[in-house]
Parts: structure tokens; sequence; C-alpha cells
């Protein structure tokens, strides 16, 4: 379990960053492959927009020419026109919205796969302390963030304020004093708009925020609850949900006080210029200055000038956001795979499996160094233990041979072949891998044995699985082979889980396997089970094992005690014992107990049967 005290000191990811043009013109790149698309979205809004501007214009014609002449015939073609106009609207209105849609999900997809792809391509080092929840979010909520932005929030600007001046135009020309007097209430129309909108968005913004801190703490107590009962910890449990709930409460609250200020007021706003416009245009109209028809349209067009206030609002502040989702986008796509196939690199060979270790040393961050010039051999088809305190850097060691990082002196050969100069898919093809906590993906337990060698046949996979006694509890699950798996193979035990792992590098047969043994403690039928099963495994292969059990210890070729990043002494288990060193005192003090134990508890279990 994760430490349960981290959630709510944990540092919340910026929702808005300010303007960076750099960030801006890498974002609007993604637009290019669509720029055909984006230019037909936007003339059909610019459609639409026109169309609705033309309507109080229509409007105004109809009373001072038509009606108020009594011309019946330009009537009807007046209506006419309103009701065409409304239907073209209504088309683009529709295109528009397949059309923005459309390359929206075009420009995710792009930005999503691009990001997936050069995620799995980079280096353990990449993911070192950087939390899955965050990588996740990375290629979900951030991308949309980005493909928003580019797709409607740049259309939006440009056709809102084309709206605007447009607005602005129209009244200015029709007649200048009444523009002047509905351009008085443009300052509480702007105040609105911009400033309680922001707010009020700022405000859902924390809504979200806590919403999303609720289900992190609902997650870990769930995930953690065996280890909260047991420590007593329900009630500072209970506490720090309290806070984040209030929280929650009070933001929403901000959110709603913010609405209710904003939306009766753009009301009032209007109402209030509409008034305005009236008096004044009223005494126009009654010295013969103006006409209703202006007047009416005139009131029409107040109320239109909030829509486009309000979304340059919006997309002001989906800009900021998309900044800081570009900000942790654009610094993944940055990061370069640490070990990657270099210039001129070639394919190894089919190996024998010799791996040798000339003066490496390697630190995971700069200036702490894990491994010290350490020099080894170690021969094809050896068996080679790792033991040693946690923290000496055994599995640094395995990490190495696998290549997940590269040395940061010295040189990693296999069969004479420096890792670094050898093409990363022929060293990983030929090298197999077995964790302590063996990862399970969901689908049939056929696919997961075979996952190392796809095109296996049913036939091999059940070999590989009766070699290493997977078998018999294969056999028991509904459907055997094509048992469905789910949440991990968390219905497994993790000694099954451990044997689907050896079937599955049995299966995949590489040259050099790698195996960390599991330190839990299994039962002793499941632990003679997964003893066979191992020796099984490593025949006819070099092997590196970081051992944690004396019986896989006292059968290897070799044993290296390693601390400190250093191989402090080497030797089979004899000649480590005779020579009563840091390994002797390893044994006596933790393996004989062990054993000791084994030998009293059957010893009892003989007595008993
Ligand atoms: P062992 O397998 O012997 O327990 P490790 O090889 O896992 O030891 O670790 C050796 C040292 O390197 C430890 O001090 C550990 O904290 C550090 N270390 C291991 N993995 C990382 C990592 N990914 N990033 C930074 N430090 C690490």
């Amino acid at each position: 379990m994760t430490d349960e005290l981290d959630i709510e000191e944990e540092e919340e990811e910026d929702e808005q960053r300010p303007f960076n043009s750099l960030y801006f013109r890498r974002m609007m790149r993604y637009l290019k492959p669509y720029r055909r698309q984006v230019l037909l979205g936007a003339t059909m809004m610019l459609t639409v927009m026109a169309a609705g501007l033309m309507e109080p214009l229509i409007i105004k014609t109809a009373i001072d020419d038509a009606i108020a002449p009594g011309e019946l015939n330009y009537l009807d073609r007046l209506v006419l026109a309103l009701v065409g106009l409304r239907i073209v609207a209504w088309l683009a209105q529709r295109a528009q919205i397949r059309i923005m849609n459309h390359t929206g999900q075009s420009i995710l997809y792009d930005l999503r796969q691009q990001l997936f792809e050069h995620v799995q391509k980079l280096s353990l080092s990449f993911y070192d302390g950087r939390p899955v929840g965050k990588i996740m979010s990375r290629i979900t909520n951030d991308v949309n963030a980005i493909a928003e932005l580019v797709n409607s929030g740049v259309i939006n600007l440009i056709s809102q304020g084309v709206s605007l001046v447009a607005i602005t135009a129209i009244l200015l020309i029709m007649n200048p004093r009444l523009a002047l007097t509905a351009f008085t209430v443009l300052p509480a129309i702007g105040y609105l708009a911009l400033r309680v909108r922001t707010r009020m968005s700022n405000a859902w913004m924390n809504t979200r925020k806590a919403y999303s801190s609720i289900n992190a703490h609902l997650n870990e107590t769930v995930t953690g609850i065996q280890e909260i009962q047991v420590f007593n910890r329900q009630g500072r449990q209970s506490e720090r949900f309290r806070r984040i709930n209030q929280r929650l409460k009070k933001a929403f609250m901000t959110a709603i006080h913010y609405e209710m200020v904003l939306w009766p007021g753009v009301d009032l706003v209007g109402v209030i210029g509409m008034c305005l416009v009236i008096w004044v245009g009223a005494r126009q109209v009654i010295q013969g200055a103006l006409t209703i028809g202006v007047l009416l349209a005139f009131v029409q067009y107040i109320n239109r000038f909030f829509a486009p206030l309000s979304t340059m609002s919006r997309v002001y502040s989906q800009v900021l956001s998309a900044m800081a989702s570009a900000e942790r986008v654009f610094e993944i796509l940055d990061t370069e795979p640490l070990v990657y196939d270099r210039e001129g690199a070639v394919d190894l060979p089919k190996i024998k499996g010799e791996i040798v270790f000339e003066n490496v040393s390697f630190a995971y961050k700069e200036g702490e160094p894990v491994l010290r010039d350490m020099n080894l051999r170690i021969e094809p088809g050896q068996m080679v233990a790792l033991v040693g305190p946690t923290g000496a850097g055994k599995s640094t060691i395995a990490n190495l041979v696998c290549r997940f990082y590269d040395p940061t002196e010295g040189r990693v050969l296999v069969d004479g072949y420096d890792l670094t100069k050898v093409t990363l898919s022929s060293v990983r093809s030929q090298l197999g891998l077995v964790l302590q906590d063996t990862f399970i993906f969901s689908g049939k337990i056929r696919d997961n044995i075979a996952y190392g060698r796809l095109d296996a046949p049913l036939e091999d996979i059940m070999e590989a699985a009766r070699a290493v006694k997977a078998d018999d509890f294969i056999q028991k699950l509904s459907d055997d082979y094509d048992h469905e798996i789910t949440e991990r193979g968390a219905s497994l035990s993790t000694g099954q889980r451990q044997l689907l792992a050896f079937a599955r590098a049995l299966l995949a047969n590489p040259r050099i396997l790698i195996l960390d043994e599991a330190t839990a403690h299994i039962d002793i039928a499941t632990e003679r089970a997964i003893q066979e099963a191992l020796e099984r495994l490593l025949v006819d292969r070099t092997s590196i094992v970081i051992a944690h059990r004396l019986s896989t210890i006292e059968k290897a070729d070799l044993i290296l005690f390693i601390d400190g990043g250093r191989i402090v002494e080497q030797g089979n288990h004899r000649e480590l014992l005779a020579r009563k060193g840091r390994y002797w005192q390893l044994y006596t003090t933790q393996y004989r107990l062990e054993r000791d134990m084994a030998l009293e508890s059957s010893l009892a279990a003989g007595q008993v049967g």
C-alpha cells in the first residue's frame, strides 16, 4: 500500500499556467493535417453567426418598410427570408458540429497515440518516481485539454471576435447616438462576462479538484482497508475525509454563488440596456428621427453582446488550462529514452549465454553510486545466486543485464558483445525475466503463458505448464486454459502466479534467465512445487537468481555476496562456508535457522504420524 499519509500532502498539479507562445505554436501544429476541415468548420460557424446577426435587421425592415407602409407582398418575402435564413443556419450548424467533432477527435487520436507509443518506449528511469496516476492523467485529461483548445477554442475565438466587431459596426451604422447609449451597458456586461465568469469557472475547477481528492482518498481507503483497520486508523482517515469533504462542499457553494450573480446579472443588465435604449430611442421616434424597427433591432442586439464576451473569457481560461497540460505532455514527448538502439547497433546473434561485467559502475541518480567498479564473469549455463542485504544492488545488477539501464561506467558484455552496441530487441528476445510479483495481464490463462511467444500452439503452452507443475491448478479453473483472468489475477494465489510466470519463461525459452525469487512464504506443498519447477526452468540456460531461499542458493554454481554495490565474496556454498566470512555469517544467523525449523517441523510431523 502506498502511504496513506501522503494523500493530502501530495502536490496537486497546476490546472493553469501563463501563456507560452512556444507551446501555443507547438499545439497548433497538431491542426496542420486538418487545415481544410478546420477552415470549413470555421466557415460554417461564421455562417451560423452571420445568419443570427441578420435576423434583427430583417425584423427591422419588416416593421419599417413592410408593416408600416402596408406592403403585404414585401412582408411575405421578408418572412420567407427569415425562415430561409433559419434553415441555412440549421444546416450550417449541423455541418459545423460534425466537422468540428471529427477534427477534434482526430487530433485527440493523433496526440493520444503519439503519447502512448512514446511512453512505452521510455526507459525505466522515466517511470522511477513518477506515480502511475499522473502518467495516466496526462494521456487522458491533458490530451483532452490540448485538443479542445486546438480544435474548438481557436475557431470560437475568431468567430466570436468577428461577431462582436460586427454587432458594434451594425449598431454604429444604424444610429450612432443610440449605439453610444447601448454601449453604456458594455462595462457591466464585460464585468460579468470576463470577471464573474472567470471566477465561476475557477470555482468549478476547485470543485473538480476536490472531487478527485475525494476519489483518491476513497481509493486508498478501500485498497488499504486491512491496514487501516488493523492499525486503528479509521479516526484519522475519517478526519481527513471530513476535511476534503468540506472543501468540496465549500468549493461547490462558491461556484453556485457566482452562478447566482452571473445569470440573473446578465438578464438584469440586458433589461437595463433595453430600458435605456427605449428611453432614449422613444424620444427620437417621437421626433421622427428614428423608426420603431431600428429601436427593436437595437434592443435585440444588446442581448447578443453577452455571448461573444462570455465565449472569449471561456477560451481564455481554456488557453491557460491547455498551457498547463501542454507543459506536462510536451515534457513527456521531449523525454528521450535513455536506453535505445545506438547508431550502427547490430543484432545479437544466437547466444550461448556468457555474461561479463567489466569495471561496471552505475548510479540511478548522479553522485549516488549503486554499483562500484564491478567485475564479474558468468559462464554459459551457470546458475548464479545473488545474496546480500536489501539495497545492496542485486536488482540493479539484474536491471543492467536486461539493459533497462546502461552502466554509468564500464561495460556489460553478453557473449563478448557490449550491450550498448546491439539492438534492444535482439537482447530482450533471448532473455527472460521473472519478477517477485509477476504481472498477470487480463485475458486468458493461455495468452498469459504465451506472452513471450504469442504464436505458441496450445500443446506447447500446456507442456510448459505441465513442466512447471502449473497444470494442476489450471485444470481446476473453469475453462482451464481459456479461463479469463481479471483484476491482474487477484483471484490467483502468490504461488500460482509465480508458477504461471515460470511457465511463461519456460515457453519463451530464453538463453539467459533472470529471476527474482519471491520472498512471500507459501504453503509447503506449493513451495515444493515451486522448487521443482525452478529446477526444471533453470536447466540448460544461464541464470541469475536474486535468491532468498537456501535451497536455491545451495544449488547455485556461483554465489555472489553483494554489499554496498560491490561483490564482497564469491564462490559456491561449500567454499563460502569454509571461508567463514560474510556469507557464513548470514548462513549461520538466517538460513540455518530456517533449515532447523523446517527440519524440526518435519520431525514433529513424523512423530505425530
Ligand atoms: P537490492 O536488490 O540488493 O535490494 P537494489 O539494486 O534494488 O538493491 O537497490 C540498490 C540501491 O539503489 C538502493 O539504495 C536503492 O534505494 C537504489 N535504487 C534502486 N532502484 C532505484 C531507482 N529506480 N531509482 C533510484 N534509486 C534506486
